[in-house]
């Protein structure tokens, strides 16, 4: 499971973010996670309080959220909203180049 790494990092962000705001308390972090991203929600919930805990973030609230991700097909360049890795253009093309869906980052968060 490769999501602990990404959550550690992501903690040690936010809490640097907290201590730059002049606070060692986080009580709300929201996450977007890209449908076209490999790693998966249910991990990052599940590792998030372990990885919180003993830092600026430890017993906030984690909410996440999952967006589509985007991408142009090659055969005729339409943009096609991608709910998993594997598309179709309506033209019936697979071949999309990806234009967003795989990031993982902080979009908002609260502190005290
Ligand atoms: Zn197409």
């Amino acid at each position: 499971m490769h999501e602990l790494g990404i959550v550690t990092e992501i903690v040690s962000v936010a809490s640097d973010r907290a201590r730059a705001l002049g606070t060692e308390r986080v009580t709300r972090l929201v996450l977007e996670i890209g449908k076209l991203s490999t790693v998966l929600p249910d991990a990052v919930r599940f590792c998030f309080d372990v990885a919180a805990e003993g830092t600026p973030l430890g017993g906030a609230a984690l909410e996440i959220r999952e967006v589509a991700g985007k991408g142009r097909c090659r055969a005729c360049s339409s943009i096609v909203v991608m709910e998993r890795p594997v598309a179709r253009c309506t033209c019936g093309e697979f071949d999309l180049e990806w234009l967003s869906g795989t990031q993982v980052q902080i979009v908002e968060m609260e502190v005290v």
